[in-house]
């Protein structure tokens, strides 16, 4: 058997006509398919408004920027997530905290956070903004944060770089029901790519507009922006210390093409998905749950090892299944345990939770163009290794 990944994209015929066509046209950027894409994943979400940008990780810092995030202003996050959910809140220089995960969703859980709370509350010093992590693609208890944001007065975040496709209560994620901005993320391991992309999705038209100001410089045309009469046609003004966050039109057509297929990425994902439920079931390993008002995006199916009743570590058997071509992932290391972030005080065994899934983690693999003899294939060798 070839080395099965743990991720990766789907790409058609379909994908690579898109982003020729782009090639062959006038535009490579600022052309029309990134509104086109904005509006696709608007009609798609129900997000009311869209703004692409280069990648979610400087989608996420722009978005603590337009919520106003300053430096030393504590910004609140999962420590289970990839270092760019706390990055972005980095770059404005937030002070960082993590709020430990709920051991059986693997998400930021409500109820430390309520706790935090109370206890940020009497120091006071509460956070300006919390970004909940939809981790593997499963949407965090949005109801219940949104909740506590209306009691403490924080905004929120969603990182939804697993996410895109998924429904909470009902509702695709991207709505921003139980928040002010939702970050997607495109990277060819997530759920549809763009090579590189991000979008960042908003019920807030004053937080859209400057979004797409900031994504391009701080430069507005919009004459009624301006402190000035405009000097003619080529006129513009920057207003603010913008970035070059943009997405380019051959990454934008590839978006549009692959939203088209994303049902059909989701529908073949949750099937995978169900497979491993049924095949694993009995081994010992603690199987992902889910909560019955979510309908995961199923990014990632990570097991925990139940490391007690295996007679090997959790290292051997990430060896024996890559020996054997099976590309398992771990995902992912506690935030706060990195280098840069311990440097803020955190230390081992402040968020246990997180530190303890960390232990005994792996993510299987899972993407739509897997083959049922790969399936197949992983579940056999798994089983022969863990028995
Ligand atoms: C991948 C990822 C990001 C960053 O996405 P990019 O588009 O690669 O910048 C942010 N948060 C989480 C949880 C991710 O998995």
């Amino acid at each position: 058997m070839k080395k099965i990944p743990y991720g990766r994209q789907s790409l058609d015929e379909s994908d690579i006509q898109a982003v020729t066509n782009v090639l062959r046209s006038d535009w490579l950027t600022q052309g029309p398919a990134v509104p086109e894409f904005e509006e696709a994943i608007r009609a798609y979400t129900g997000a009311p408004f869209a703004t692409a940008v280069s990648n979610a990780s400087v989608g996420l810092h722009l978005a603590c920027l337009v919520l106003g995030v300053k430096p030393g202003d504590p910004v609140w996050t999962s420590p289970n997530t990839f270092l760019a959910s706390a990055n972005g809140a980095r770059y404005c220089g937030a002070k960082i905290d993590f709020v430990d995960i709920d051991s059986k969703t693997y998400n930021l859980s409500p109820e430390h956070l309520e706790l935090k709370l109370k206890q940020a509350e009497k120091n006071g010093v509460l956070p300006r903004v919390v970004i909940p992590v939809h981790f593997a693609g499963q949407p965090c208890g949005m109801e219940k944060i949104y909740q506590l944001s209306q009691k403490y007065g924080f905004a929120i975040v969603e990182d939804a770089a697993h996410a895109i496709g998924a429904e909470y209560k009902g509702e695709k994620i991207g709505t921003c029901t139980y928040s002010d901005a939702t970050v997607f993320s495109f990277h060819p391991v997530k759920v549809m790519t763009t090579a590189e992309g991000g979008l960042i999705a908003t019920k807030r038209k004053d937080l859209d507009d400057k979004l797409k100001i900031l994504r391009t410089h701080g430069i507005t045309r919009e004459t009624g922006l301006m402190n000035k009469q405009s000097e003619g046609p080529w006129y513009y003004q920057q207003i603010d210390l913008g970035y070059n966050y943009r997405m380019s039109d051959i990454h934008a057509a590839l978006g549009t093409s692959q939203l088209k297929r994303l049902d059909q990425f989701l529908k073949r994902r949750r099937e995978l998905a169900t497979n491993y439920f049924h095949a694993l079931e009995g081994l010992p390993l603690q199987l992902p749950w889910q909560h019955a008002e979510t309908l995961s995006a199923w990014h990632l199916y990570a097991v925990c090892l139940k490391l007690p009743k295996i007679k090997k570590t959790r290292l051997e058997v990430y060896e024996e299944l890559h020996r054997a071509n099976v590309g398992v992932q771990i995902h992912y290391i506690p935030v706060h345990r990195q280098p840069y972030y311990s440097q803020f005080g955190f230390k081992v065994g402040d968020f246990p939770n997180a530190e303890k899934y960390y232990e005994a983690t792996l993510s299987l693999p899972l993407f739509p163009a897997m083959t049922d003899e790969e399936q197949n294939y992983v579940i056999k060798t798994l089983k022969e290794i863990l028995s």
